[in-house]
């Protein structure tokens, strides 16, 4: 054997088996083979060792909502990219969003992003297919071909399925494949044609605002379609606090029902838009500091089942338009970390093994995939962080092409020091 791999000496933070606790992991032929004190003629005679002394060792990272682009804009984020900038984030598994140009919406399409993932040898790259045809809401897209070709569940991301009838049609469908319908959650005859959060700020900047309802009103109407079909349902980006009053009485009537946060919208507030930046134009819009509190505490409950990050590249070009005509989104796929660290830990909501669990064990549970543990026998990916590194957030050393990026400048802790993927380096700080 000549592929051996020893992490000496880590905080070790499997939350799946919970441990925390300071040991070694050997990975021999991209397997973990064992975690422990390892000692022996192996551990002697390993290939490579890597010195993890005050290092966090955990599972390979899994960021459940990203947009990769790739088919149609490549201009803004490849595949190769957005893979890149991935692993250079501690994430050795995205999903990606399917609305790309066109969308993902049969086998054929979700081979292709699967092809173009091998090709980038860097992350591992699952997506999510289309519900509906043309993401236009009417008919329902071929989920069980898709199913079948890998396609880890199904939203319509960028809008939602407005039509209830058709959504009730998507869950029953979907039933049939014990797959997961994701939902962005926002009515779009409340949102209109809004651009922020509406409000105070929205009606000082005269700029039309988007009722925190919007996001209500469809995720009351999904959790009404859940109790008839009690199929899986993931709740993407929650943005209010009427929504995480939604997702507690939902749970605690154990539905089904799973939900995300972002950074932004535990780090920003619609006040932001105020200098009418673009880059601060995201949707679901930057919410009131009420909503940024109901996040938070969702979170310290429990009720927050995953950290993502909504990756949403554009170009410069793009968000150099008016706050208007510009396009929703946030790039922060290579921030992530240090933000969910400053929003997370440093006000003690929750610990490195409460915020390592929403990054790996249960995104990985939602979309239904064998990894974000370090279970002996599991493939090794593996993500190498250190915790008290500072460093300041530059959008131009960015390995994504986008730079639309609010946080440039911020300074933030924990930095990533080795991606390891299948055994193998792909990220080393
Ligand atoms: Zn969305
Ligand atoms: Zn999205």
């Amino acid at each position: 054997m000549n592929n051996e791999l020893l992490i000496k000496n880590g905080r070790v933070i499997d939350p799946a088996n919970d441990i925390d606790t300071k040991c070694d992991i050997l990975v021999v032929d991209g397997k973990v083979a064992e975690v422990g004190n390892v000692k022996g003629p192996l551990a002697e005679s390993v290939r490579r060792v890597i010195d993890a002394a005050d290092k966090l060792v955990v599972p390979g990272l899994i960021d459940m909502h990203v947009h990769l682009r790739e088919p149609g804009d490549e201009e803004e984020e490849t595949i190769a990219s957005g893979s890149a900038a991935a692993v250079a984030a501690g994430f050795t598994s995205v999903v990606c969003m399917p609305n790309t140009n066109p969308p993902i919406e049969n086998e054929t399409d979700v081979e292709y992003i699967h092809r173009k993932a091998r090709k980038a040898r860097k992350t591992h790259v699952y997506t999510m297919g289309a519900i509906t045809k043309g993401l236009e809401g009417i008919e329902l897209a071929e989920m069980g071909f898709m199913a079948e070709a890998g396609a880890v569940g199904f939203t319509d991301d960028g809008r939602g399925v407005q039509n209830p009838a058709v959504m009730l049609r998507a869950l029953k469908y979907a039933a049939m494949f014990d797959v997961f319908i994701a939902q962005h959650c926002q009515d779009e005859g409340i949102a209109g044609e809004g651009v922020m959060n509406s409000g105070y700020y929205s009606t000082i900047l005269g700029l039309p605002g988007i009722d925190p309802l919007a996001e209500e009103a469809m995720l009351w109407r999904d959790i009404q379609l859940i109790k008839k079909t009690c199929v899986r349902y993931h709740a993407q980006h929650i943005s209010t606090a009427g929504s995480v009053g939604l997702i507690r009485a939902a749970k605690k009537d154990s539905l089904p029902i799973t939900c995300e946060v972002t950074p932004h919208h535990l780090l920003l507030t619609e006040e932001c838009c105020s200098e009418y930046d673009t880059n601060y134009k995201v949707n679901p819009p930057l919410r009131g500091a009420k909503d940024v509190e109901a996040l938070k505490q969702a979170i310290s409950e429990g009720l927050v089942d995953a950290l993502a990050t909504d990756h949403a590249p554009h170009l410069q070009s793009e968000k150099e338009l008016e706050f208007l005509a510009a396009p929703f989104g946030i790039a922060s796929l290579e921030c992530a970390l240090g933000l969910y660290v400053k929003a997370l830990i440093e006000p003690g909501i929750l610990d490195w093994p409460g915020l390592i669990r929403l990054m790996t064990e249960k995104p990985a549970r939602i979309i239904g995939i064998d990894k974000g543990t370090l279970s002996k026998g599991k493939q090794a990916d593996v993500t190498i962080i250190d915790p008290n590194a500072e460093y300041e957030i530059d959008v131009n050393k960015f390995r994504s092409k986008s730079r639309n990026c609010p946080y440039h400048g911020w300074k933030v802790k924990g930095k990533v020091e080795k991606t390891i993927v299948g055994g193998e380096i792909r990220f080393e700080a």
